[in-house]
């Protein structure tokens, strides 16, 4: 790897078309009209499946800090990047 900037092309942190589907909305547990999305917090941006209901209202999994840190790690991984790249894109994202 040579340290050539991405002008264009460099991951998206919102993407989600490469993370798995949840078999359940992630914050009320419904089974239908699921969708994944991705969700930004201070601690790192991850995906989860919502249905549209909770999409709509703008809910976001109440999840501990410590399935956050998981679920972040596991979007890094779906992105295939590391979490170090991670911290860099969202710096640049702010
Ligand atoms: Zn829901
Ligand atoms: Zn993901």
């Amino acid at each position: 790897m040579d340290e050539g900037t991405q002008e264009s092309g460099c991951v998206g942190l919102d993407r989600h078309d490469l993370c798995p589907d949840a078999e359940c909305c992630e914050c009320c547990g419904r089974t239908s009209m699921l969708r994944a999305t991705t969700f930004g917090t201070s601690l790192g941006v991850f995906c989860a499946s919502v249905c549209a209901t909770c999409l709509v209202a703008g809910r976001s999994p109440r999840w501990g800090v410590t399935r956050v840190v998981e679920r972040v790690l596991d979007h890094c991984t779906h992105l295939g990047i590391t979490v170090d790249q991670m911290a860099v894109l969202r710096a640049e994202w702010a």
